[in-house]
């Protein structure tokens, strides 16, 4: 037998890739193929992603990406290379519906909020903020051939973009081991959010006009993209602008932020925060995990490094400062994550193992590496912004202690429900609770909580964030003392504008249950916009829909919408809340697929699952 080459396994590695990437291309040219006979993609393929349109000298010239890629690539503002020419992303190629777009939250932590009225990266308490941010899924942008591009252009460029990764878990496997949790689900709701080129957030300056987002002219369809631009594009009384279509301020749509969304299969690290870290140094753990993590999945798994992203989501809990993320880049799943979350594992080696080891070797653990990051270990193209941080010997000794470790399915947490319960002071206050569970009218979100009112106080046995609290009255408060104590302080309540219902042993709740959905669902206003949804939608969804009102779900923001795919209308979605839809039969792709018959709770499940946070 010849000797073993040194490096045979490295190189047979090498030529097992390039034959899958040379596969992964003959299906690439395939639906190009289709495409262009004229089959539209379906859901058996990728979803369709955005495009660009470059006006070369001799046609137009469509760009194609998926849509992460175009999140960023053809993002207004940047630059593209085509042929022996430089293009600028300057132009939409179509006005997005003003109505149609979603609109959010700005955090003061830096998240954007869409889901509910709580910031799901830091627990701050968002229902007083005005939702201006409005949410703008990748445009087609135009592309203009340009000679010369400026040096504000080429930085631009050059600096890339601001994004925030968000993923929206529903249900997804927990294992453990330890204190470590390995999260993982198929087909998750990954949002990707573009707030702008990072060259706007370099600069300190405190009220940066761009620091809302993007700027959209809505008569010329140019984005303005500087500060100059901003200043001398539309006309005023007393100058004209330089919009070619006479565009005055109010044609300017503000705070625009686009947003990429996939179904893809994510694999989450949840790792507490190290006692022994403080300060810069906690952020410095997290940011080294997150490269490590990645960089040993794309070498264990075989992807190639488009083929899966990695950010680190901030959660409210001080134990948790942030969780680990890893996408794959293909909407539908490559697979390659679910191999990592497969506890026991079929193969003699788990791959898990495998990646750690991986990552220790990349690190350099038994041999003379570099001080703290080099392109050999930690840092790759796609984590620039993160270099400074990065240092390996922050996060080796972690890497050490996860050798041999095995997960299993994670204990189940204690449900909201059952904290309330162990809460509860009477069985009075836990037959209301089972109550309220019963009929899915909303749990509140505390149980015994204190309210000030001036000199005195006064304690709800339950209370909902939104600002309602809730008596439930036993046989003492009968007695006369105290009854007269409990008018005085009610009434003080009312004066004070605070809302609170009671509910009194022996008396029916069925009335009180029903005056607190409709509380729930957001008052009288609520329940006219219900009306008006009710109206419009399909009939044999009616009752449906009603089970939904009658469970304080507030009305949906559209009933009857079309669901369009690339620029066809596939179908009408029966209702939308925010990004979740129902959808009839067949559809299943864009929401929730409901019959007439469907059981509410699986519907409440979906709507209520989609704005919970993790
Ligand atoms: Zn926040
Ligand atoms: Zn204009
Ligand atoms: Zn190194």
């Amino acid at each position: 037998m010849p000797p073993k080459h040194p490096q045979l396994d490295e190189i047979q590695k090498e030529v097992q890739r390039a034959d899958e990437q040379r596969k992964h291309l003959i299906d690439l040219d395939l639906r190009g193929y289709l495409g262009s006979r004229g089959f539209l993609p379906n859901y058996a393929f990728v979803r369709a992603g955005t495009w660009a349109e470059l006006l070369t000298p001799n046609e137009v010239r469509r760009i194609d990406r998926p849509p992460f890629i175009a999140l960023t690539e053809l993002a207004p503002g940047n630059t593209l290379y085509y042929g022996a020419r430089r293009y600028s992303l300057e132009r939409a190629g179509f006005l997005p519906k003003e109505a149609s777009l979603e609109k959010g939250k700005r955090c003061t932590c830096g998240h954007i909020e869409t889901q509910g009225p709580r910031c799901r990266a830091c627990g701050k308490d968002l229902s007083a903020v005005v939702a201006e941010v409005r949410l703008m899924p990748p445009p087609v942008v135009l592309g203009l051939s340009k000679r010369r591009i400026s040096s504000e252009e080429e930085e631009r460029t050059r600096l890339g973009y601001e994004v925030e990764w968000d993923w929206r878990p529903k249900d997804p496997r927990r294992l453990q081991a330890d204190s470590l949790r390995l999260l993982y689900e198929h087909n998750a709701e990954v949002v990707a959010l573009n707030k702008g080129p990072r060259a706007w957030f370099l600069d300190e300056e405190e009220d940066h006009p761009l620091h809302g987002g993007f700027v959209l002219c809505k008569r010329c369809r140019r984005f303005l993209l500087s500060e100059k631009e901003l200043e001398e594009h539309p006309w005023r009384e007393n100058r004209p602008g330089r919009c070619t279509m006479g565009g005055s301020e109010s044609d300017l749509l503000h705070n625009l932020l686009i947003q990429a969304r996939a179904e893809s299969d994510v694999l989450a690290l949840e790792v507490p925060r190290p006692s022994e870290l403080d300060g810069p140094a906690v952020e410095a753990f997290y940011k080294s995990l997150l490269a490590a993590f990645r960089k040993a999945a794309l070498i264990t798994l075989e992807l190639a490094d488009d083929e899966l992203y990695g950010f680190l989501q901030p959660t409210p809990e001080p134990r948790l400062p942030y969780r680990v993320v890893l996408v794959e880049g293909q909407e539908g799943g490559l697979g390659a994550l679910a191999a990592l979350a497969d506890w026991p594992g079929e193969e003699k080696r788990h791959p898990f193992h495998e990646l750690v080891e991986v990552a220790l070797r990349l690190m350099h653990a038994e041999e003379e590496g570099c001080e703290k990051a080099s392109y050999d270990c930690l840092m790759d193209y796609s984590n620039q912004w993160d270099h400074p941080f990065l240092d390996r010997t922050l996060v080796l000794p972690f890497f050490h202690k996860l050798k041999g470790l095995e997960f299993k399915p994670a204990e189940k947490d204690p449900t909201h429900l059952d904290e309330l319960l162990a809460q509860c002071e009477s069985d009075l206050e836990r037959r209301w609770l089972l109550e309220a569970q019963q009929r899915s009218v909303p749990l509140p979100q505390r149980a015994q909580h204190t309210v000030a009112l001036g000199e005195t106080f006064t304690r709800f046995d339950f209370y909902y964030d939104q600002g309602l609290g809730i008596y439930v009255d036993g046989p003492p408060h009968l007695e006369e003392e105290r009854r007269q104590k409990d008018q005085q302080l009610r009434t003080q309540l009312t004066l004070m504008g605070v809302p609170f219902l009671v509910f009194r042993e022996g008396e029916d709740w069925a009335a009180g249950f029903r005056e607190l959905a409709v509380w729930l669902s957001g008052g009288p206003a609520a329940g006219e916009a219900w009306e008006e949804a009710l109206q419009l939608a399909d009939p044999a969804y009616r009752p449906l829909l009603e089970g939904l009102r009658d469970a304080g779900i507030g009305p949906p923001d559209a009933v009857g919408e079309d669901l369009m795919e690339a620029g066809r209308i596939v179908g009408q979605s029966i209702a939308r809340w925010g990004s979740m839809h129902l959808v009839p039969p067949g559809l299943v792709a864009r929401g929730l697929e409901v019959k007439p018959d469907t059981p509410l709770e699986l519907v409440l499940e979906y709507l209520q699952g989609g704005k919970k946070a993790v």
